[in-house]
C-alpha cells in the first residue's frame, strides 16, 4: 500500500500526532468537546494500515452508523476504498449482531435470528402482562422493559435476577413482585421466536464470549486493533466486550470526554472512563486542549458551565479561534412565538449571510417540543429535517411490509406474525390467535410451527378457520421459495402485491393515504439500492437478511436523504459528535432542561449540565438559548421560568435580544426598595429576562442582576404565587421549608402586608431575604 499518509498527520497538532503515531499498547485520549478526538481516531486507523496494519484486524465502535460510514469515507479518501470497506467498523449493536449470526447457533438461536425493535419489545411485554391477569397501570409495559434492559445491560440474566433476593426485594417494593416472571417469559419467548432484542445483542455476545473460550480466541485475534469514540458512553456490557476482545493484544484505543456522558440513565457508566487505567497496563494518557470547532465566547462560555459540575476531570479547552458572537438569548411569550423567532431568524440569517439551511440545527431537550419549531419553519417555507422521531422503518405500513419480510427469512418470529396475521383481514380473528398462542406456549414451539400442524392438534377451530391457516402458511412458503430464486428487491415488490397490501391502502384515497402507499415505493427503492449497493462492494447477490438486519439497526441519523440542505432538528443526545455553524438550544427552562425529573439528585443534575455542555459545544459560529414564559406541557398551558443555566453562563458571554422595557413591569418594587443592599444603580443597567416574580432577594447576594432576571413581565396575567404564609403564622424561631433552598430558620420579619419579609438562615444557601408574597415557604 502506497499511501501518502504523512499529508494527513501534517494536518493534526503535536498533541493530535501523538496518539495517532502510537501504534501498540493501550491508550486513552481524554479532552473537551471539538478537540479533534474524533478525527485522532480517523487519521489513527489510516495510519495503523499504512504501517501494514490489516484493515480486517481493526475493529471501530462508533456512536452511530452515520459516523462510522463517515469515518470509512474519510479513510477510503486516504487509503483507498478497497481496502477501507474492509474494516470492521459500526455501533457496538450492528457490529456485534454480525458476529452473532455467525455464531448463533452456539447460543440456540437460528443463524437467521430476526432482531425487535423496542415496538416489538414493548408489544410482548403487554401481551405477557395480559396474560398473566396483571395490572397494567401498575406494570407499564414500558417501565417494565425499561427494568428488563437495565437488567440486560448489567449482565443480570434471568438467573442471576432469580439468585438476587436483592433486587427482587426492590421490585416488590416497587409495587411489582412479578417483574422477574415477567421478565423469564420475555426471555423466552424471545428464544421461541428466534428473535434478539436490542440489549441481547450485547447480553449474548457476552455470553459468547464467556462461554466458549475459542469463540473469544477467534476474535481476539481477528481484532487485534481495537478502537472505541464516544467511550465516556459505553455501558457495562459495552465495556465489558471491549475488555475481553482486547485482552490480549491490548491495542485498544479509546477516546471520550467526562464532560459529555448523557447516556448514564440507560446505564452509560462514567467510571469506564476514569478506570480505564486501571484496566490495562502502561496506559498512555493523551489530553488534547485545542478546539477547533467553535469560537472563543462558546468555548469560553461551555467551560464556565461545566466547570459549575463537581464530579469532573480537570481540563483544559481553549481555542485559536475568533472571539466570535456573543451567545444570544430570547424570551418570548409562549412556545408558540418561540418558534416563530427562531424560524425568522434563520430566515434572516440565510438571508444575510447567503447560507444553505443545513447550516442550522434547532436541540431540543424533548421530542415534544419538535411541534412548535415544525410548525413555524412551515410557515416560513424553510426545508427541515426532524431526526429521531418515528423512524421510516417503523411507520405502519413499512413495518407491515417489512414483518411479512421478516417471516420469510426467520418464521417464528411471533411479532412479525401477530402483526400481520391478520392484515390485510383474511379472516383469521382474535381469538383464533389466542388459541395459537396459549397451544404455541404448550408445545414451546412457535405459532408458525403450531399452525403448520393445525390439522393435528385440536383447538376446537372449525374448518374454515384452519384453511385460512394453511393458506397463510402456504403463502410464506411461498415467498420462501421465491427468496431462494430472486433477488430481495422482486420479493419485496411481490410480497406488497400478493398479501394485498397495497390494495388495502389504495382505498384510501386521503392524502395520508396515498402517502402510504409512496412510502411503500420508497422501501422498495431502498431495497434496490441496497442490493446494488452490495453488489459493488462484495459482488454478493443482494441478501434479504442483510437488508432487514440494516434496517432493525438503523436509526433515522443514519439515513443519507441527498436532498440534506435541511435545517436539522433533534435531541441534544442525538447530536452528540455532529456539528453546525448555528446552534438554536431551545425551551431553556425550568423543569424543561433541567428537566424536572432529572432535578433530584447531585449526580442526575450534573448529568443534565453535561447535556447542556454537550448541546452548546455543537456550535461552530453562533449559539441560540430562547426560552417561553409559558408553554403548552400536556395539553396545559404552564408558566416557566428560564432554565438556571442560562443564569450560569457569565453575562460576558450573552447579549440578551429582548428589550427589557416591554415587558419589565416590576421596577416600581426596585424603587421600593425591596432589594436592600443591592446596588440600585447597577440593577436598573440590566436587562430583566426572567419570568418569575422576585421570590427572593438577598442582602449580599453576589450578582444582583441574577435576582432581577427573575422579575416576571406581567403581560397582563396576575402573578403566579404559590401558597402565601398567612402574616400571623410565621413567627421568628421557625422552621421553614423552600421549594428551592430547603430547610432554613426563620431569623426575623420586617415590613407589613404585601411588602412582608422574612429573614431565613437555610442550611444551604445561606441567609436570604424572601418577601412572603411570593415565597414558597412551608412551617415544618
Ligand atoms: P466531540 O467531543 O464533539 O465529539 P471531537 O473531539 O471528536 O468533538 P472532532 O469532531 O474530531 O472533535 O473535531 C472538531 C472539528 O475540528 C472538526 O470539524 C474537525 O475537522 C476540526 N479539527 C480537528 N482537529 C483539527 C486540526 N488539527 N486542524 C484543523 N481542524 C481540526
Ligand atoms: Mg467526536
Amino acid at each position: 500500500m502506497n499511501i501518502d499518509i504523512h499529508k494527513y498527520i501534517s494536518q493534526l497538532n503535536e498533541a493530535q500526532q501523538a496518539p495517532t503515531l502510537q501504534k501498540d499498547g493501550p491508550m486513552i485520549v481524554i479532552a473537551g468537546a471539538g478537540s479533534g478526538k474524533t478525527r485522532v481516531l480517523t487519521i489513527r486507523i489510516a495510519y495503523l494500515m499504512s504501517q501494514g496494519v490489516d484493515a480486517f484486524n481493526i475493529l471501530a465502535l462508533t456512536f452511530t452508523n452515520k459516523a462510522a460510514k463517515e469515518m470509512k469515507k474519510r479513510i477510503s479518501e486516504i487509503v483507498g476504498s478497497s481496502e477501507a470497506k474492509n474494516l470492521w467498523m459500526g455501533t457496538f449493536h450492528s457490529i456485534f449482531a454480525k458476529i452473532l449470526r455467525f455464531e448463533a447457533d452456539k447460543l440456540g438461536f437460528p443463524s437467521n435470528f430476526s432482531i425487535y425493535d423496542t415496538q416489538d419489545s414493548v408489544r410482548l411485554i403487554s401481551a405477557i402482562i395480559k396474560e398473566k391477569q396483571l395490572d397494567k397501570d401498575v406494570y407499564k409495559p414500558k417501565q417494565v422493559l425499561g427494568r428488563i434492559s437495565s437488567y440486560k445491560n448489567s449482565l443480570i440474566t434471568v438467573k442471576a435476577y432469580f439468585n438476587n433476593p436483592e433486587l427482587q426485594e426492590a421490585d416488590a417494593m416497587s409495587k411489582k413482585p412479578r417483574l422477574g416472571e415477567i421478565y423469564q417469559e420475555y426471555v423466552d419467548r424471545c428464544f421461541k421466536s428466534g428473535a434478539m432484542d436490542f440489549d441481547d445483542l450485547l447480553l449474548r455476545t457476552n455470553e459468547l464470549l464467556s462461554r466458549f473460550p475459542d469463540v473469544l480466541m477467534k476474535y481476539q485475534d481477528r481484532f487485534r486493533y481495537i478502537l472505541v469514540d464516544e467511550y465516556q458512553d459505553t455501558n457495562h456490557s459495552q465495556y465489558l466486550i471491549v475488555r475481553a476482545l482486547s485482552d490480549r493484544f491490548q491495542n485498544i484505543c479509546v477516546v471520550g470526554d467526562d464532560a459529555q456522558s448523557i447516556y448514564a440513565f440507560r446505564g452509560a457508566n462514567i467510571n469506564n472512563i476514569l478506570n480505564f487505567q486501571k484496566d490495562y497496563d502502561n496506559v498512555q494518557m493523551y489530553r488534547l486542549e485545542q478546539n477547533y470547532r467553535s469560537s472563543k465566547n462558546i468555548v469560553e462560555a461551555a467551560n464556565a458551565i461545566i466547570d459549575k459540575n463537581k464530579t469532573k476531570l480537570d481540563k483544559v479547552v481553549w481555542t485559536a479561534n475568533d472571539e466570535g458572537h456573543k451567545i444570544k438569548v430570547h424570551r418570548s411569550l409562549t412556545d408558540g412565538e418561540e418558534g416563530r423567532f427562531v424560524a425568522s431568524t434563520i430566515f434572516e440569517e440565510k438571508m444575510r449571510n447567503q447560507l444553505g439551511n443545513g447550516k442550522f440545527a434547532i436541540l431540543y431537550r424533548t421530542n415534544a417540543q419538535s411541534r412548535a419549531m415544525e410548525d413555524a419553519l412551515r410557515k416560513r417555507d424553510i426545508p427541515y429535517r426532524i431526526y429521531g422521531g418515528l423512524s421510516f422503518y417503523q411507520r405502519k405500513e413499512i413495518k407491515d411490509v417489512l414483518s411479512y419480510l421478516r417471516l420469510v427469512i426467520n418464521p417464528k418470529d411471533e411479532e412479525a406474525l401477530i402483526r400481520v396475521i391478520n392484515y390485510p383481514a383474511r379472516g383469521i380473528g382474535d381469538s383464533t390467535v389466542e388459541k395459537l398462542t396459549v397451544a404455541a406456549n404448550h408445545y414451546k414451539r412457535s405459532i408458525f410451527e403450531v399452525m403448520e400442524v393445525i390439522d393435528k392438534i385440536d383447538l376446537k377451530l372449525n374448518s374454515g378457520t384452519k384453511n385460512k391457516l394453511q393458506d397463510f402458511v402456504t403463502m410464506i412458503k411461498s415467498f420462501q421459495i421465491i427468496n431462494e430464486n430472486q433477488d430481495a428487491f422482486y420479493l419485496a415488490e411481490h410480497v406488497a402485491k400478493k398479501t394485498g397490501l397495497i390494495q388495502e391502502l389504495k382505498k384510501d384515497a386521503t392524502p395520508e393515504g396515498i402517502a402510504r402507499i409512496e412510502n411503500i415505493e420508497e422501501l422498495l427503492n431502498g431495497i434496490r439500492d441496497f442490493i446494488e449497493g452490495q453488489r459493488e462492494v462484495d459482488g454478493a447477490r443482494g441478501a434479504l437478511s442483510e437488508f432487514l438486519e440494516d434496517v432493525a439497526l438503523a436509526t433515522d441519523l443514519d439515513k443519507d436523504t441527498g436532498d440534506d440542505d435541511r435545517v436539522a432538528l433533534m435531541t441534544i443526545h442525538l447530536a452528540k459528535g455532529l456539528e453546525f455553524p448555528y446552534v438554536f438550544i431551545v425551551g431553556m427552562e425550568e423543569d424543561l432542561f433541567p428537566s424536572a425529573m432529572s432535578m433530584n439528585t447531585r449526580s442526575e443534575l450534573e448529568e443534565e449540565r453535561r447535556l447542556f455542555y454537550v448541546a452548546l459545544t455543537r456550535a461552530e459560529h453562533q449559539a441560540y438559548l430562547t426560552y417561553a414564559q409559558s408553554r403548552y406541557r400536556w395539553g396545559k398551558l404552564v408558566d416557566s421560568e428560564p432554565s438556571r443555566f442560562i443564569e450560569e453562563i457569565t453575562d460576558h458571554f450573552l447579549e440578551y435580544l429582548t428589550p427589557a422595557e416591554n415587558n419589565y413591569r416590576y421596577k416600581p418594587m426596585i424603587d421600593a426598595d425591596i432589594f436592600g443592599d443591592v446596588d440600585k444603580s447597577k440593577l436598573r443597567q440590566v436587562k430583566p429576562t426572567a419570568s418569575t416574580p422576585p421570590a427572593w432577594v438577598t442582602s449580599n447576594d453576589p450578582k444582583p442582576d441574577a435576582a432581577i432576571r427573575r422579575l416576571k413581565p406581567l403581560e397582563g396575567r396576575a402573578p403566579v404565587s404559590s401558597t402565601p404564609i398567612p402574616d400571623s403564622k410565621l413567627v421568628a424561631g421557625n422552621i421553614v421549608m423552600h421549594e428551592r433552598f430547603g430547610k432554613g430558620e426563620v431569623l426575623n420579619l420586617e415590613g407589613v402586608g404585601a411588602d412582608k419579609k422574612a429573614e431565613i438562615r437555610f442550611e444551604v444557601g445561606g441567609i436570604k431575604k424572601l418577601l412572603l408574597r411570593f415565597a414558597k415557604l412551608d412551617v415544618i
